[in-house]
């Protein structure tokens, strides 16, 4: 049986190792999206600075406009429905795009690896914050 001072270290090492993977996970992100960037300077014309990856857009948060009928009076009413086009898009849209897309998914597991050993260490925490108290 393991000490918690042991559980403990073991963890954060484990954290640590999570740190790393996920700065380099960030950095394959931002290659795949330099390489769209790097593409599309190429075919517009040098006047043109306004060159951004399409993940930028991909990513951002769109409106749908939705119309519904008020249960009360029966009038139409229009409201906003969020959604993202990253999940609609494939390898034909841009393949250094959606190979960002793909790190994206592979990071965001990641942390949520990271959220579980975090709080595993607050739980053993809290268990020795109890302990001092009752001492
Ligand atoms: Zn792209």
């Amino acid at each position: 049986m393991k000490t918690n001072a042991e559980k403990s270290l073991k963890l954060i090492i484990q954290i640590e190792k999570l740190n790393i993977e996920y700065k380099k996970l960030s950095e394959k992100i931002a290659e795949h999206a330099y390489k769209c960037w790097d593409s599309k300077i190429e075919v517009s014309s040098p006047f043109s600075t306004n060159v951004s990856a399409c993940l930028t857009d991909w990513l951002e948060k769109k409106f749908e406009i939705e119309y519904s009928n008020c249960p009360v009076t029966g009038r139409e009413y229009e409201h906003k429905r969020p959604y993202y086009v990253a999940p609609l898009m494939t390898e034909k849209d841009c393949p250094h795009c959606y190979a960002a897309l793909q790190v994206i998914k592979e990071r965001k597991l990641l942390k949520q690896k990271r959220g579980r050993i975090k709080a595993q260490i607050t739980k053993l925490a809290k268990r020795e914050i109890l302990k001092e108290l009752n001492q």
